[in-house]
């Protein structure tokens, strides 16, 4: 039988270009090596790696559930349990991830989450922010700033095309042509592009 207690809660997050999934992806290594079952899940709108993969801008690439909606992933507590369950990109599922994921933890799953936390224009990236807050453990890190190579919290969205939106949502995992990682004093993305 499972203990009863509580999963535990991780969160890995960043900016752009930070290796967030790199470092999700080193803790499945890992978890799978010490003979724990996980679940990897990703979002639909994430296709590096296609459609049943996750892969990050180094290469690396694991088999992943791709899911549209969070909701989906409450299917994992109906067969046997996963230990874990790893999360990317946990911000293109929307608030609506925060309950499930407290739903996964009170089942005592561990859940591994990684996300941006920051948009492009330097706000807070709803639902990373408020799952660090309530997290067991934050690992925060940061990209290399394009302009200085000093550490980058921020990434910025260049001009294209004349700047409408449309990159807003699927293209925050897009290649390195539309954004770009940088530091606080080089956060302002005019001049560069
Ligand atoms: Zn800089």
């Amino acid at each position: 039988m499972r203990p009863m207690a509580a999963g535990r809660l991780h969160v890995i997050a960043g900016p752009m270009f930070a290796g967030k999934t790199e470092e999700l992806l080193r803790r499945v290594h890992r978890a799978r090596l010490a003979g724990l079952r996980v679940e990897v899940v990703g979002h639909r709108l994430d296709d590096r790696g296609g459609p049943d993969r996750l892969s990050t801008h180094i290469g690396r690439t694991v088999s992943a559930r791709m899911l549209s909606d969070a909701a989906d992933l409450l299917d994992v507590l109906a067969g046997d349990l996963p230990d874990m369950v790893a999360i990317d990109e946990a911000q293109f599922f929307g608030p609506g991830i925060v309950p499930v994921i407290e739903q996964l933890l009170r089942a005592g799953i561990q859940v591994e989450v990684a996300g941006l936390c920051v948009t492009y224009d330097g706000g807070p990236f709803e639902p990373v922010p408020s799952l660090m807050a309530q997290a067991e453990e934050v690992v925060k890190l940061t990209a290399v700033c394009t302009v200085c190579g000093a550490d980058a919290s921020f990434h910025v969205r260049l001009r294209a095309g004349g700047g409408d939106a449309l990159q807003a949502t699927a293209e925050q995992v897009g290649g390195t042509e539309s954004y770009q990682a940088r530091c606080r004093s080089h956060r302002q993305a005019h001049g560069s592009a």
